[in-house]
This record gives structure tokens, C-alpha cells and sequence, in this order.
């Protein structure tokens, strides 16, 4: 009997849920809650007309601790999964300790004032879990998540060290619409504007946005230019591979996605400061969020598949080696399954692994933990049971790029 509560029905929260309600052995009670209740009725009436199963749903202001805590002793769930927003990490946490539940997200803490995500809020929390006997898994998504098990299971079986590590994130699918973002729009372009750095050399390098290109060609897409970005898995990846010489992330854009969002930022559309319009103040990056397609609305129309994976250079018995590990996911064979297209599938997917892994003790510990710290092998055969199938390919070395 393992009791799990989801906060967040967005595209994330939906996926996740279904994924659950497909492995009945391990969640036997679900219940999701979030801001608005009937995004979580939809999300019950899918899972029961796909899966046959019943979850639970509540309504529920996770930024409101008093509120989460009188949740979770209703429930009583032996795991909180947060797929809401990453503004609510920090309550949310407060709320299980609280409580006395074990915890689970997929995007690190971030101020709502401040476009700045990183780990330091909830690394803070590594005494009061471990005092508890409580366990938080911290990014357990795709990226942050899968990337970071690829980065363990590579030390792990393929490389004696990792010198170099790459992370590749192309989003080959086609939406239809001129501009919209595939997962939350304020995180999404908060996180794409901001200033690029990568880890060098036992420093944070920093550059402007979006101004360090490369092409590649992706399998099973094709090739795509990607770009120098930020990303939170680096974070924990230099703090938990001290001996990695250089850690990059790329992501790919089209220029149409890159024109649109050039142009808003110089509108002042992106801006997350406030600005009075008629009498009241409006974010600017919010009423944007409001114009812009709901992230789930996309799946019907979506096609084309992801491609997402680490390229890892180092020694293997002296010699100098480089191996790509990857997945590929299809948007339409995403949202057939679940009604979701694949930007939320590969986030939902890994979340709903993690939380199979803590709840059957396979993954367990007291404090705070990051993907990379735990055994790479039991997750990554659940990604090949689960639907999101990897492979390792040896690339030439030294790396072209
Ligand atoms: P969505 O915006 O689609 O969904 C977020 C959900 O959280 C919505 O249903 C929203 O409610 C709900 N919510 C927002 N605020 C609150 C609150 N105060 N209390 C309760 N519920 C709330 O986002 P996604 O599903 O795309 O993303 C979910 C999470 O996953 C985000 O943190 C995102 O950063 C992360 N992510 C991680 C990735 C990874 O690879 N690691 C990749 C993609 C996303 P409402 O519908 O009423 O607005």
C-alpha cells in the first residue's frame, strides 16, 4: 500500500499521474491537487477513461504552508511528488517536514522577483531532512534528472573519469504556432534569456545569452543549431564531480522561435518587474504567459520527436574514449499514450520513476539528495521499461566541438 500526493496538474503533473495509475503494484492510492480543482478533474478523467483507475483530486494554494500540511495528514501519503511551479519548492518542503513525508520535485527553488534558480535554497534544508529521517529528491525530471543519471551511469560502467561532459537538449517537434513554449512559458523564457555559463576549469564562465551556437546533427531529427545555455543540473554536477574539466549544456531553437522571442525581449514583454497599466500593476512576463498557448494545448498538434543525452569524454583503462548516451521521444506516440506531448512526457516520465524508486526503497536516504548521488542502474532500467528507451553510442575523440 503506498499512498502518493501530486501537487500540480499541469502537463508534467498529467503525465506523471498516468504513468502512476499504469503501475498499480507500486502507487495504489493517487491524489492530485492543485491551484485550480478542475484541472485536476480533467487530468481524473483521462486516467480513469485511459488506465480504468480512480485517483483522488483537492484544490489546493501550495504556497500556503498550513494548507499543504492539512492536506498531507488527510491523504497521508508516504511521498509529496511537487510538479507545481518551482516558486513552490521551499513551502512545499516546509509543508512535508512539517508533516513528516518524504519529498520529490523536478525544477529547483526560484525566486518569483528574481529570474535566478539555484540549488542553494534547498541544499539549506539538507539538516532539518536528515534530522527528520526524511528524504528530498531534488530534480528528477529530464533535465535536470535523466541527464544526470546518464552522467552516473557513464562514471558508473563506461569511463574511469569524465573529463568532459556535454549536455545536448534538442526539441525537434513542430507545434504549428509561430511561438509557443513547451513547458511553462514564465519558466521557460525566465530560464532562456538569462546570461549563458558553463563550468571550466573549477570556475562559472559567463557570456550573453544565446551567442555561442553549434550545429549537430541529432538521430532521428536531424541537424539542428543548439546554443550555450544555463541549466540547473550543472550546478550539482560541478558540485558532485569535482574532477569534470568542462560542463556545457546546449539547447536547440528555431529562428522562429529565436525572432519572436528577440522582439518581445525588446518590447520589454520578458520583463518580470512590475509596470502600471490603467491603475494596476501587471508583470509584463505574466500577461505574455496569458497570451501564449497553454503548454497542454499543444499536444494534438505536435509532431516530431525530442532527442536529449550527455556526451562524455575521459579514460577507460588509458585510453581516451567518448560515449553518447541519449534518448529520443516522439511527441504523437507521447501524447497517444498519454495526452501529452513529449516536452511533458520526458519530465513526467522520470518523475513518476523516482518516485517508484523511493517508495519501494530502492532509492532511500536521510537529507537531501541530488539524481547523481544515487545508483544509476535501477532507474535506468525503468526508463527502458517505462517509455523512455535510451541508447550509448562511442563517438570519435576528441569530441568536434
Ligand atoms: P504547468 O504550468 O503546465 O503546470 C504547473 C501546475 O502547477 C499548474 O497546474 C498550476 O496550476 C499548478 N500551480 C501553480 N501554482 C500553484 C500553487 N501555488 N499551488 C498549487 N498548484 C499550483 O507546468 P509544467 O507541468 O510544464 O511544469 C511543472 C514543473 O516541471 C515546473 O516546475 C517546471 O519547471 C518543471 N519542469 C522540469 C523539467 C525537467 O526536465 N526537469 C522540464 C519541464 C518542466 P494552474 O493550472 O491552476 O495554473
Amino acid at each position: 500500500m503506498s499512498k502518493v500526493l501530486v501537487i500540480g496538474a499541469g502537463g508534467v503533473g498529467s503525465v506523471a499521474v498516468h504513468k502512476m495509475a499504469m503501475s498499480k503494484d507500486v502507487f495504489s492510492h493517487i491524489t492530485l491537487a492543485s491551484r485550480r480543482i478542475h484541472k485536476c478533474d480533467a487530468v481524473a478523467a483521462s486516467v480513469k477513461q485511459r488506465t480504468g483507475v480512480t485517483i483522488g483530486t483537492a484544490e489546493l494554494d501550495a504556497d500556503d504552508v498550513s494548507a499543504t500540511v492539512a492536506l498531507i495528514k488527510a491523504v497521508q501519503p508516504q511521498l509529496v511528488v511537487n510538479l507545481a511551479l518551482p516558486y513552490q519548492d521551499l513551502a512545499i518542503m516546509d509543508a512535508c517536514l512539517e508533516a513528516g513525508v518524504n519529498y520529490l520535485d523536478t525544477a529547483n527553488y526560484e525566486p518569483r522577483d528574481e529570474a535566478k534558480f539555484e540549488y542553494s535554497w534547498q541544499w539549506a534544508y539538507q539538516d532539518r531532512f536528515k534530522e527528520a529521517g526524511l528524504m528530498a529528491l531534488l530534480g528528477c525530471g529530464f533535465d535536470p534528472g535523466v541527464t544526470s543519471v546518464f552522467t552516473s551511469y557513464t562514471h558508473k560502467h563506461l569511463l574511469d573519469a569524465i573529463d568532459t561532459l556535454d549536455i545536448l537538449d534538442c526539441n525537434g517537434g513542430d507545434h504549428g504556432h509561430p511561438f509557443a513554449t513547451n513547458f511553462n512559458p514564465e519558466i521557460n523564457i525566465r530560464e532562456v534569456t538569462a546570461p549563458s555559463r558553463h563550468w571550466e576549469n573549477g570556475q562559472w564562465v559567463e557570456g550573453p545569452a544565446l551567442a555561442q551556437k553549434q550545429t549537430f546533427d541529432f538521430d532521428q531529427v536531424g541537424p539542428r543549431n543548439m546554443y550555450l545555455m544555463y541549466h540547473e543540473e550543472l550546478e550539482s554536477l560541478a558540485k558532485f564531480y569535482p574532477e569534470i574539466k568542462r560542463i556545457r549544456f546546449w539547447m536547440t531553437f528555431g529562428d522562429s522561435y529565436l525572432k519572436h522571442l528577440e522582439v518581445l525581449q525588446n518590447v520589454g514583454m520578458t520583463r518580470i518587474d512590475p509596470v502600471m497599466f490603467e491603475g494596476r500593476e501587471i508583470i509584463p512576463l505574466q500577461f505574455l504567459k496569458a497570451l501564449l498557448p497553454e503548454p497542454s494545448s499543444l499536444g494534438p498538434t505536435t509532431r516530431g520527436k525530442t532527442n536529449i543525452g550527455t556526451i562524455a569524454t575521459g579514460e577507460k583503462n588509458g585510453e581516451q574514449k567518448t560515449f553518447y548516451v541519449n534518448n529520443v521521444c516522439d511527441h504523437e506516440a507521447a501524447y497517444a499514450e498519454t495526452g501529452s506531448q513529449a516536452v511533458s512526457y520526458t519530465t513526467g516520465v522520470p518523475a513518476m520513476i523516482g518516485a517508484a524508486l523511493m517508495l519501494t526503497g530502492q532509492w532511500k536516504g536521510a537529507g537531501v539528495f541530488n539524481m547523481e548521488q544515487l545508483d544509476p542502474d535501477p532507474f535506468m532500467d525503468m526508463l527502458n521499461q517505462h517509455g523512455l528507451p535510451w541508447q550509448v553510442k562511442e563517438l570519435p575523440s576528441p569530441l568536434a566541438f
